[in-house]
């Protein structure tokens, strides 16, 4: 297999747009929270670094040590065993291209050592190509026999749902972990995703709705694919017959 191109390198200097029009500035967005309200972004700070120095400080302590053992501990949500750099990829402060080579460089030799990590930015792109070629991803079913399924909408256990009080705990726990820090662990994602839209019967764009409204990694086309892959209307899904147990996948965490 070819791999990508090494990444250029950046231009020494950037000329600035000339007559560019007025911006708005940050404050103006009233993006944070106001008083009386609940602080959604508290724990952010502590946790994420926004920024290129961020998403590389991310990528060179990944490299060093983390990718070794991703293999064996990616589907594990209770050690650090994943690179976290899926915000960093998506707001490109990191190109794909860069975490390749970075890890390439780190692994050299056989791909077959690495590949356990590469396939998962092959996954990003190809969610990529989903969106490119079927632009209804977001909103409609890839299976049309999926498109007129009698989804049974609750509000209630909707909210259940997002605020984490479905009685299942690896749920509870990874659905209070993304409105407390804005991101979940990808196997907690697929267990939560499963419950919502197999178990509730909720449709499954109500539940990418909430994570594109609470993930620091809001992706338009991984986020799609991924719970159309959930949901099995998705292209190269898991088939609407397979269920996650989230007791027992719960309990093998
Ligand atoms: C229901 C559901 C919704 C999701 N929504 C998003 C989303 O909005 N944005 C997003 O970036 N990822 C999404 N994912 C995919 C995956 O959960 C995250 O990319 C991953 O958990 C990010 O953590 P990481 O950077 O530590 O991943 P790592 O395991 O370190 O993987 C490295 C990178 O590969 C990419 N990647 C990994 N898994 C996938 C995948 N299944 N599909 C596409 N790209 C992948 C990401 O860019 C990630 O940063 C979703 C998965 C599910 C099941």
């Amino acid at each position: 297999m070819g791999e990508p191109d090494f990444p250029i390198l950046a231009p020494g200097q950037l000329r600035p747009v000339a007559d560019r029009p007025p911006g708005d500035t940050l404050d103006s967005l009233a993006l944070y929270p106001v008083a009386g309200e609940p602080d959604w972004a508290a724990d952010f700070p502590a946790l994420w670094t926004p920024g290129e120095a961020g998403a590389e400080a991310r990528l060179a302590r990944f490299v060093a040590g983390p990718v070794s053992g991703y293999a064996a501990q990616r589907n594990d949500p209770g050690t650090d065993g994943t690179s976290g750099l899926s915000p960093h990829l998506h707001w490109g402060e990191l190109s794909p291209r860069q975490v390749w080579h970075a890890v390439r460089q780190a692994q050299p030799g056989e791909l077959s050592r690495s590949w356990p990590f590469l396939s998962e930015i092959l996954w990003r792109e190809f969610s990529y190509h989903l969106l490119w070629h079927r632009p209804e991803l977001p909103e409609c079913a890839l299976r049309e026999r999926f498109a007129r399924f009698p989804w049974g909408r609750d509000a209630a256990l909707l909210r259940a749902w997002q605020r984490g009080r479905t009685g299942y705990p690896v749920v509870d726990a990874g659905m209070r972990q993304l409105w407390r820090h804005g991101w979940m662990h990808n196997r907690v994602r697929m267990i939560a995703a499963s419950l919502l839209v197999k178990h509730l019967l909720q449709p499954w764009q109500d539940g990418a709705a909430w994570f594109w409204d609470t993930l620091v990694d809001a992706d338009l086309a991984s986020n799609s694919a991924s719970w159309q892959w959930v949901a099995g209307s998705g292209s190269d899904a898991a088939p609407y017959f397979r269920v996650f147990n989230p007791v027992l996948q719960g309990e093998r965490i």
